[in-house]
């Protein structure tokens, strides 16, 4: 990190402005109100710096889905461990879906039993795999939101410039404002605001999130991964559900542009569309995925191979669905710190660093309120 950037972040954890915003916060909120951190990465935040038991009692703070590996479903994940026991393919896959457990194995458990199951960082370190064992299938499982989808486009379309005729992606993406909409039809969590991630608003931009304030009365606030990001964004929230007024609002502006990022958004649409995916916990929500266009289908996996991973089901006893749809909280689960913990998960909430069971696991005894 340069010594411009650290500066920067230290502008956003300055204890004096928190304060500042906080007493704003206090003294404005009045009113019940539950707020959802769509974003994983906003849970892990928000536990780190104990910004739950800083906020007003009547301020309740819920976890939402935006955690790639969490949302992947069973049914998926083993679609991926299928294609691994395939002779000739190498698996690639970012390192804590492998350990993620399937219905009946995990990508881990299956390298451990012969599969070519490598870790990479990108999609980019796939393609070099693909590029270096020419005899080879090469699949990339293609997990995560609007954030990652446009790097793993610029993949597919680097393999068709190139010939690289081995390299395919398990699409596994998928969008973040139609399951926004699909917890809030489902009706079980009533919700009064909603903090926006930053890193997909960076791609979508802020207008797709218009209709959760104009259909169902939801303020919203985009926020960036720093403790001031958060309270401003809480701060905003506070202010539109007093007045009744509720918005889209951007305070993440040095991060966020209202159109979003217009050459990241055109490099996903040339190679994806729009179309349904599966959810963990949730289930199949319509128009909620991105899967390869027909012009890339020689590097969809998906089409390319045909596996029967057999029918699918969730870890005995595990409520990641529950916790992913705001419905119930880690400790809740029975399996919690007891039989569940980061060395021994037993469902992906545990795995990932973006996971809220990982996050109270770690952080649960300094949030206590
Ligand atoms: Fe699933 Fe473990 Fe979380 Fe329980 S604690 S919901 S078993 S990941």
């Amino acid at each position: 990190m340069t010594t411009n950037n650290m500066k920067h972040v230290a502008e956003y954890r300055n204890p004096e402005l928190a304060k500042k915003l906080l007493e704003r916060i206090h003294k404005r909120s009045r009113k019940p109100a539950r707020l959802m951190e769509f974003c994983g990465g906003h849970t892990a935040a928000i536990f780190k710096h104990g910004l739950r038991q800083l906020l007003p009692p009547n301020i309740e703070m819920l976890s939402g889905p935006g955690c790639p590996v969490c949302v992947t479903a069973a049914a998926d994940l083993d679609r991926a461990i299928a294609l691994g026991n395939q002779p000739g393919v190498i698996i690639t896959s970012f390192g804590d879906m492998i350990r993620v457990p399937g219905s009946r194995a995990s990508l881990q458990r299956a390298r451990g039993e012969g599969a070519d199951v490598r870790v990479v960082y990108s999609a980019q370190d796939a393609l070099k795999i693909a590029r270096d064992n020419p005899d080879k299938s090469v699949v990339f499982i293609g997990i995560g939101f609007e954030t990652t989808a446009p790097t793993v486009a610029a993949s597919v379309l680097q393999a068709e410039r190139e010939k690289i005729g081995n390299y395919h992606v398990l699409s596994l993406h998928k969008v973040c404002p139609p399951i926004m909409k699909a917890i809030l039809d489902l009706g079980e969590v009533r919700l009064d605001g909603i903090i926006c991630p930053g890193h997909v608003s960076a791609i979508i931009g802020t207008r797709p999130y218009q209709f959760l304030a104009d259909d169902y009365g939801i303020a919203c606030a985009v926020a960036g991964f720093e403790p001031l990001d958060i309270l401003l964004a809480v701060e905003r929230l506070v202010e539109q559900i007093e007045s009744g007024r509720p918005q889209v609002e951007n305070p993440y502006s040095r991060g966020v542009r209202p159109e979003g990022n217009p050459a990241a958004l055109k490099l996903m649409d040339t190679v994806f569309e729009i179309g349904d995916a599966d959810w963990r916990g949730i289930g199949g929500v319509p128009a909620s995925g991105l899967l390869l266009r027909v012009k890339y289908e020689r590097f969809d996996a998906a089409r390319r191979f045909d596996v029967d991973p057999g029918p699918a089901h969730e870890p005995k006893g595990c409520i990641c669905g529950a916790v992913l749809r705001g419905v119930s909280t880690p400790p809740e689960c029975k399996l919690f710190r007891t039989v569940c913990t980061p060395e021994r998960p037993v469902g992906p909430c545990m795995v990932s660093s973006e996971g809220s069971c990982a996050t109270y696991y770690q952080y649960e005894a300094t949030n206590e309120r």
